[in-house]
C-alpha cells in the first residue's frame, strides 16, 4: 500500500516502535552510527524492501532512494539480473573456505577494469580492506608512518580513525575513545586539496613515510572534488620520496568511471582499495595494486593477511554481475546526465527560494551544501548550516526523496533514476524548500 505523500502527513508509527525495540537491544539501535539520524534529529525509517530508485519504509511510505545503501546499488534495488545470478549461486551453496572459479573471475575483472591493479585480494568489508592494505604498504616499505587527509573516511580502522569526516564528525568526536594514542601516532592528517601541506611532511619526514591514503574524489566529508593539479601533485611527491600512494575507492571504484577516479583523472596510484559497489550489495571488498607490492602478501610474502568469508561466492556472485552490467554501453554517460539534471535542479529551487548554497558533484555523487563559501576542503565543509540541512532533509522525507541524514555525506544515484524520477525529485526540492522559507 503506497500513500501519496504529498497529500498526507506521513505517519512513522511502525518505525518509532521498531526504533524503541532497537535501542534497548542494539547500541543505539543501529548497526552503524549515520544511520541513526543524529545529524539531522528525528526517528530512522526502517526500511521494508527496496526496488529500483525507491525504498518503502514499515509505515508504507515510498522514497526515491538518494543513499543506495551508501554507495553499492548503483544498479538499483533487487534488480533482476543480480537477485536471478544470486539464486542460482545460492544453490550451489553459500561459503566453502576454499577457492572457487568466480573469484579468479572477479579478480581477472577488475584487474583489466583497472590497469593499475596487477594483483588483487579480496576481503569482507572497506575497513578491511583499507586496514590491510596499510599493513602491506608499511611491509614493503619497512616505513612506519601514514598521511591521510582531514575529513576523509577510510573505515573504523585504529589507525585510520583521526579526522574521519562524515560519521565521526557529525557525532562530533575528533577521534575516537578506544584508540590508544600510540596506535594513532604513527598516523599524520593534513587538509585536503592543500599540496604544499603534504610537501611539508615529506620535507619533515622524508624517509619514513609508508604511505599516503586519500579518497581522490571525497565522499565523507559531502562531495569534495580534488583541484586541478593536486592528484597529480601528490603523485609526484609520493613517487620522489618513495611513499606507497594508495587511492581509497571504496566509494569512487566503478561509479565515477568503470575504472573509477582514477581513470577519470588519468592518475595510476600503487594500490588501491574497493568496495561498496564490487559486491553489488553483499558484503564484498577488496585491495590490490603493482603486483611487486601485492606479493608482499602472505602466502607469497611476509605480510599476514585473512578471511573465512572472503571472496565469499554470493558476494562475488552480486559482484561480478554488478561489474558486467555496468559494462554495458551508455551507463557512464546516463549516470552523468541525470546526476547533472537532479543536483542542479535541486540547486536551482534553493536559490529560487533565497537559500545561499554552493553544490559540488562528479559523477553520480554530490552534495548540496548550505554554505555561501565555496567547499574544498574539511575547514570549507564545515561552515555549513547543518541546523537548515537537517530542516532541507526531513522536508524531502515528507516529500518522499530520502537523502543522506547528514550534510557531510554525499547522494549517490544509479542507472535507476529515471526521467521520472528526477523531475519528482526537483519537483519536491522545490515544495520543500518552500516549505522551510516559512
Ligand atoms: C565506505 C567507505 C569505507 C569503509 O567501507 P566499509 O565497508 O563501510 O567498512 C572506506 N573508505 C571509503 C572511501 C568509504 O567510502
Amino acid at each position: 500500500m503506497q500513500k501519496d505523500l504529498s497529500l498526507l502527513q506521513p505517519n512513522y508509527s511502525r518505525s518509532e516502535k521498531l526504533f524503541e525495540r532497537a535501542q534497548t537491544a542494539i547500541p543505539g539501535g543501529v548497526n552503524s552510527p549515520v544511520r541513526a539520524f543524529r545529524g539531522v534529529g528525528g526517528t530512522p525509517v526502517f526500511i521494508r524492501s527496496g526496488q529500483g530508485p525507491y525504498l518503502t519504509d514499515v509505515d508504507g511510505h515510498r522514497f526515491i532512494d538518494y543513499i543506495g545503501s551508501w554507495g553499492p546499488m548503483i544498479l538499483g534495488h533487487a534488480h533482476p539480473e543480480v537477485i536471478e545470478a544470486l539464486q542460482k549461486a545460492m544453490e550451489r551453496g553459500t561459503s566453502f573456505g576454499a577457492p572457487t572459479e568466480l573469484e579468479v573471475e572477479v579478480a581477472e575483472t577488475i584487474c583489466s577494469i583497472m590497469p593499475s591493479v596487477e594483483k588483487i585480494r579480496m576481503v569482507s568489508s572497506g575497513t578491511e580492506a583499507t586496514m590491510s592494505a596499510i599493513r602491506v604498504a608499511r611491509g614493503y616499505t619497512g616505513r612506519t608512518k601514514v598521511v591521510k587527509f582531514i575529513g576523509c573516511y577510510h573505515g573504523h580502522g585504529d589507525a585510520l580513525l583521526v579526522k574521519a569526516g562524515s560519521g565521526v564528525a557529525t557525532l562530533g568526536l575528533p577521534d575516537s575513545p578506544g584508540v590508544p594514542p600510540e596506535t594513532a601516532q604513527h598516523t599524520i592528517s593534513v587538509p585536503f586539496n592543500n599540496l604544499d601541506a603534504l610537501r611539508q611532511v615529506f620535507e619533515t619526514y622524508p624517509a619514513d613515510v609508508a604511505c599516503v591514503i586519500i579518497e581522490p574524489v571525497v565522499g565523507n566529508m559531502g562531495c569534495v572534488p580534488p583541484a586541478s593539479g593536486y592528484l597529480e601533485g601528490i603523485r609526484d611527491l609520493t613517487s620522489q620520496y618513495g611513499a606507497v600512494l594508495i587511492f581509497d575507492e571504496v566509494m569512487t571504484g566503478f561509479r565515477l568511471a568503470p575504472g573509477g577516479a582514477q581513470e577519470k583523472y588519468g592518475i595510476k596510484p600503487d594500490m588501491t582499495t574497493l568496495g561498496k559497489i564490487m559486491g553489488g550489495g553483499l558484503p564484498a571488498a577488496a585491495y590490490g595494486g603493482r603486483k611487486e607490492i601485492m606479493d608482499c602478501v602472505a602466502p607469497v610474502g611476509p605480510v599476514y593477511q585473512a578471511g573465512t568469508l572472503s571472496g565469499n561466492p554470493l558476494a562475488m556472485t552480486a559482484g561480478l554481475t554488478t561489474l558486467k552490467l555496468l559494462r554495458r554501453a551508455g551507463v557512464y554517460e546516463g549516470l552523468e546526465r541525470q546526476s547533472k539534471k537532479v543536483a542542479e535542479g535541486i540547486q536551482q529551487a534553493a536559490q529560487k527560494n533565497g537559500f545561499k548554497t554552493v553544490l559540488n558533484r562528479v559523477g553520480s555523487m554530490f552534495t548540496v551544501f548550505f554554505t555561501e563559501t565555496p567547499v574544498t576542503d574539511w575547514e570549507t565543509a564545515k561552515t555549513s548550516d547543518t541546523g537548515l540541512f537537517a530542516r532541507f532533509f526531513h522536508a524531502m522525507l515528507a516529500e518522499g526523496v530520502y537523502l543522506p541524514p547528514s550534510q557531510f555525506e554525499a547522494a549517490f544515484l544509479g542507472t535507476a533514476h529515471s526521467d521520472e524520477v528526477i523531475d519528482a525529485t526537483i519537483a519536491a526540492a522545490e515544495r520543500a524548500f518552500k516549505k522551510i522559507k516559512n
